[in-house]
């Protein structure tokens, strides 16, 4: 058998690989399998391809591997609150390199026999999305790094100009199918494809950015399968396929479990309308101390924890892990409501809990939750705020109406860990904290349930 049948046969096991990667990442006990799954389908795609000796040069290759190695190391170890941008990072490294190979095929073969139209339609849809990406995705780093300015910027006329631009890249794609000869349109269409990425950015806030990551993960993959249509790789056809429609999927149940649309995330502005709904009047709310706090849990027969961005950035998960074991041990049934967009990416919260070891089985989805939290003696929500909010039930005027919630209202008492009465995400108030059966816990996640964690040992004579 030749090296090419060799090849091929890599390429249809990394292809499965890929596959079942997904499969069993779509679930908390398997995702680690996936994980590694996915990675060992890398391996063989990589491996696969250098063993083709009539298409690579390993001297280039090893300059590339250097240095993708000594960017690739530090971002591997930025920390779990920062995926999202390593994220935003990776997706405007890989459209890069798409369009990179899209530009250098084109200049290969412009005006020779090895362009035809069909070719040069591939090779204009690469090299658009994967610019576009590109930009936009670093933009999108910026934004949640907070190097840019996070709030949505926006003018008259925004919208036209940027789907003008868009349409002018795309109608000179259409062109060069045709005319494929003419070089500086192709360079005009790269450029306005970056410039797009960079205006389409402009006028999301940051707090949309996981979404619009998300998004750009689709484009990036779709981008991806042009170029395998290039190339005539098959695998790359397959990988980019994934990676586009899983990408848009994600995309698509992010935005229904904020119940918000493709268009308002793109074109919404989001992050404005929630600056001046923030301006809340005042009403009194119950505070209590973590020696209070520990008592009810104490004595309470069940607890449900609302997680949420806050005992993210707090790192608290280690704490409630060491709270969940106390609770349990004294036969306090305690578990977990997880919201799917709890926290700042689609699993966040899972990740988290799964790394501080929190058994799966305790782990409720939304209607699950939802369904329980009635008889429920103690909802503990921990850092979480817009997906508790009981205006998004009733409130027409609020910017999460529609979005589905945690009913944490419906407990017999609610306790809320934060360090103040700040909004978060959607930047508006929440009126579970003014209900006569909420007591908010003021303070950092991670050391107010070290409190807890103490006071409810004293008290249980522990
Ligand atoms: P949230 O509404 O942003 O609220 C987080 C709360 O955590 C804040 O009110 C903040 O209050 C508190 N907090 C921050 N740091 C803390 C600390 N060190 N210790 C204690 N508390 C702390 O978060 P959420 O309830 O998880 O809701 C997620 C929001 O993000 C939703 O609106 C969702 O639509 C949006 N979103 C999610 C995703 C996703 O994929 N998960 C993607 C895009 C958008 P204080 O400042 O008072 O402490």
């Amino acid at each position: 058998m030749g090296a090419e049948s060799w090849i091929q046969i890599v390429y249809v096991l990394s292809a499965v690989c890929f596959i079942l990667a997904l499969h069993w990442l779509s679930s908390v006990p398997t995702a680690r399998r996936g994980v590694l799954t996915g990675v060992l389908g890398m391996a063989l795609a990589v491996g696969g391809t250098l063993l083709n000796p009539g298409l690579v040069s390993y001297k280039w290759i090893a300059v590339a591997f250097v240095i993708g190695s000594v960017i690739g190391v530090p971002m591997a170890m930025m920390p779990m609150t920062a995926v999202p941008q390593r994220t935003a990072l990776s997706h405007a490294f890989g459209a890069l390199a798409a369009a990179l190979v899209g530009t250098a095929e084109y200049f290969l073969r412009a005006g020779t026999a090895h362009m035809d139209r069909i070719t040069m339609g591939a090779l204009a849809i690469e090299v658009i999305l994967g610019f576009l990406t590109f930009t936009a995705s670093l933009m999108a780093f910026g934004k949640l790094q907070e190097i840019l300015p996070q709030r949505p910027i926006t003018y008259r006329g925004q919208n036209f100009v940027n789907l003008g631009i868009l349409g002018a890249a795309v109608a000179l794609g259409g062109y060069l199918v045709v005319h494929s000869g003419s070089t500086s349109l192709f360079l005009l269409m790269g450029g306005l494809s970056l410039a797009f990425g960079i205006l389409l950015i402009i006028p999301i806030g940051g707090a949309d950015m996981p979404t619009v990551i998300s998004l750009l993960n689709s484009y990036a993959g779709l981008s991806a399968a042009a170029m395998g249509f290039v190339l005539d790789n098959k695998l790359l056809i397959i990988a980019g396929s994934l990676d586009g429609s899983s990408g848009l999927i994600l995309s698509i149940i992010m935005c229904k479990a904020m119940n918000r649309s493709f268009s308002n995330v793109l074109f919404g502005a989001f992050g404005q309308v929630a600056a001046t709904a923030s301006a809340a009047e005042q009403k009194s709310h119950r505070s209590a101390s973590a020696e209070e706090a520990a008592s009810l849990l104490v004595n309470a027969s069940s607890v449900m924890v609302v997680p949420g961005y806050g005992m993210a950035a707090a790192q608290a998960q280690h704490k409630v892990r060491e709270l969940y074991d106390l609770l349990t041990e004294k036969g306090v049934k305690m578990r977990f409501a997880i919201h799917p967009v709890a926290g700042r990416m689609p699993g966040h919260m899972n990740v988290l809990l799964a790394e501080a070891d929190i058994p799966y089985d305790s782990l409720l989805e939304l209607e699950e939750a939802n369904s329980e939290l009635p008889q429920t003696d103690v909802a503990l929500v921990i850092g979480a705020n817009d997906v508790t909010n009981p205006a998004a039930r009733h409130d027409k005027g609020s910017p999460i109406y529609g979005m589905p919630i945690i009913d944490t209202d419906k407990a017999r008492t609610v306790m809320v860990i934060k360090r103040s009465m700040n909004p978060g995400f959607a930047g508006v108030d929440n009126e579970l904290y003014y209900l006569d059966r909420t007591l908010m816990l003021f303070g950092d996640a991670k050391s107010f349930v070290g409190e807890l964690v103490k006071e409810a040992e004293i008290q249980s004579g522990g």
